[in-house]
């Protein structure tokens, strides 16, 4: 069975577990780097990434992803997970983890309060997509590498390879499309 790590300092821990169970794979909290070990792929929760990403450097998480990433780690980020994943944050430097030939902008469609639900057709998946955009950034620029997996106005799912990124919440709908996805198209 495969091994899914769920960074687990703060954010959609739980949530994100919960769906890796329901499409048969095992989740793995990662706090530290030897929780990486065996593991077939990584989400990077929603939560803040400021924090997150404070975290990911303090413990050296950050350069041990990095490493497995280069290896061939398969990694998905959701919301802030996206932002970490981006080399560019506008206005911001870049990602914690500069995976993503991306540009995104942070809290880019209002505070809490503008958070909102949307069904979005995605043709890899071939399903509607209930998305959830919770204090939720947008990708303003995406370089030729990088394919678009959902639009709104923006992209709002992106796929670099091995790396995902989406800025919407799938953990948090009844759905499993998302994490089916990663566990069989990107992880493999
Ligand atoms: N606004 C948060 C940030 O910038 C992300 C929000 C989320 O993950 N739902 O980190």
């Amino acid at each position: 069975m495969k091994r899914i790590g769920v960074l687990a300092f703060q954010g959609g821990v739980i949530e994100h577990v919960k769906k890796i169970d329901e499409v048969g794979c095992v989740p793995v909290l990662v706090k530290k780097n030897e929780d990486l070990e065996g593991v077939d792929g990584l989400i990077l929760p929603g939560g803040e990434s400021t924090t997150i990403g404070k975290f990911l450097i303090e413990t050296g998480l950050k350069e041990k992803i990095l490493k497995l990433a280069e290896e061939g780690l398969p990694v998905w980020g959701t919301c802030a997970g996206a932002i970490l994943l981006s080399k560019s944050i506008k206005n911001q430097g870049s990602g914690v983890l500069p995976l993503l030939d991306i540009v995104i902008e942070r809290n880019a469609y209002g505070s809490q309060l503008d958070s909102f639900k949307k069904e979005v057709f995605v043709p890899r998946l071939n399903k509607v997509s209930e998305c959830v955009f919770i204090r939720a950034p947008k990708i303003v620029e995406v370089f030729s590498n990088v394919e678009v997996l959902a639009q709104l106005d923006t992209p709002i799912a992106v796929l670099q390879g091995k790396i995902l990124a989406t800025t919407f919440h799938p953990e948090l709908t009844s759905q499993n499309y998302w994490h089916s996805f990663f566990v069989e198209n990107v992880v493999k």
